[in-house]
């Protein structure tokens, strides 16, 4: 049996939509609420000394952050999840399984803060990266030496969109005895779910798709296997980076609609992506659901029901002409973060990829004339004009 996105699931076995709203939402005993009560409580009334209920103290376990981990860990196909107090705290929890001597291989096309997070911060505990391209599986393996402890993937890379090709990702890791984690933040679980595919931790900026309004903050994790899970568990309890309660509801509340945003969100995108790849100014147009993407192909057979709402280009233009067409459009505001309801547009050289070295933004083509959109669910027309007025106003204004 497959759901509406194409998905296998078992007999009996409720459709992703379905657990997204009823898995973790169960109605509240005490009243009949449909929607669970958000509970506020820092701390847990015990039924005797040195005797623990469910919950004790809300930075170990709090029922709100319960709901939220048990939707997702159904949406991951996972055993287990944890909520972060932001996507950066999840990857952080995941880097503190390393120890002093690890090496990580991450792929180069990485989001700015991962990437940070590795290079500027993990290298004090004496952890060295070497940053890979995920698309040719022959280059991770190669580069997995006797001290790699982590690989470290995006299911769609950031900003070039590349897609790697999970299950020889996963088949490496094995093979080599090394964790594999992605960070799913592009992908989103209504796409693709790695721990189906083979992948031990999948990670999330909820802050993006999930929580899908602009208007919390948070990080997630989710994996197929209980050991993992109580260690990742562990850390974060000892390190304190928990979701609190609010912003636990507003991702909660942003799943119940994640699958019919991004598949509608996705659709726009194409469009865009469509009508850029013909547009005199524009040099290259980078989207997995264009036949021009390399990964074209892996893309289809990876993301099923639509190829995400994140579209790269290039135009013909230097870092200023660029600059000033991210500053012209008007129902595209100019910011970073992505996968709300409003589109978003950024110049990665300037702005999301600012904190790589200069070198290595010449090496991993994060070039001048980059431009990277969030598309959101604005009506595709609108967006269209928007994006070809700022285009046109921009070269006349270089002219
Ligand atoms: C935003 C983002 C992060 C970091 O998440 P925060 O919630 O901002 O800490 C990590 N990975 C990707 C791909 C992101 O877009």
């Amino acid at each position: 049996m497959s759901d509406q996105d194409g998905h296998q699931k078992s007999a009996g076995e409720t459709s992703f939509r379905t657990r997204a709203i009823h898995v973790g939402n169960e109605i509240d005993p005490a009243t009949g609420a449909v929607v669970p009560p958000i509970h506020l409580a820092s701390t847990f009334r015990q039924p005797g000394a040195g005797e623990w209920g469910q919950f004790d103290y809300s930075r170990s376990g709090n029922p709100t952050r319960s709901n939220l981990q048990s939707t997702l860990a159904s949406l991951e196909s996972g055993v287990g999840a944890l909520a972060f107090s932001s996507g950066m705290a999840a990857i952080h929890c995941v880097t503190m399984l390393l120890e002093t001597g690890d090496h990580v291989v991450a792929g180069c096309d990485l989001y700015g803060g991962a990437y940070r997070l590795l290079h500027k911060i993990c290298n004090r505990s004496g952890i060295d990266v070497t940053l890979v391209d995920m698309t040719d599986a022959d280059a991770v393996a190669a580069a997995v030496n006797d001290r790699t402890k982590l690989i470290w993937a995006e299911t769609i890379g950031n900003p070039r969109l590349t897609i790697p090709d999970l299950p020889a990702l996963a088949a490496i890791a094995k093979q080599r005895g090394v964790i594999i984690g992605v960070d799913n933040t592009f992908g989103t679980p209504a796409l693709v779910r790695p721990l189906e595919h083979g992948i031990d931790i999948v990670m999330h900026s909820a802050t993006k798709y999930l929580g899908g309004h602009s208007d919390c903050l948070g990080g997630t994790l989710a994996v197929a296997d209980q050991e993992l899970l109580d260690r990742l568990y562990f850390i974060q309890n000892a390190t304190g980076a928990v979701l609190d309660p609010l912003s636990c509801f507003l991702v909660s509340r942003g799943l119940k609609t994640l699958d019919l945003r991004i598949r509608e969100q996705s659709r726009t995108a194409l469009a865009l992506a469509q009508w850029l790849e013909q547009h005199p100014k524009v040099r290259l147009v980078l989207y997995p659901g264009l036949e021009s993407h390399p990964q074209h192909g892996l893309a289809a057979e990876t993301l099923l029901g639509g190829f995400g709402a994140m579209v790269t280009f290039e135009l013909d233009a230097g870092i200023e002409e660029t600059a000033a067409v991210c500053e012209s459009t008007e129902l595209f505001h100019l910011a970073v973060s992505l996968g709300a309801v409003e589109s978003l547009i950024e110049q990665p050289a300037t702005m999301s990829h600012a904190s790589y070295d200069a070198a290595d933004r010449a090496r991993f083509g994060i070039t001048d004339g980059l431009i990277r959109l969030s598309v959101g669910l604005e009506s595709f027309e609108d967006l269209r004009q928007d994006l070809a007025r700022a285009i046109d106003a921009a070269s006349q204004r270089d002219a």
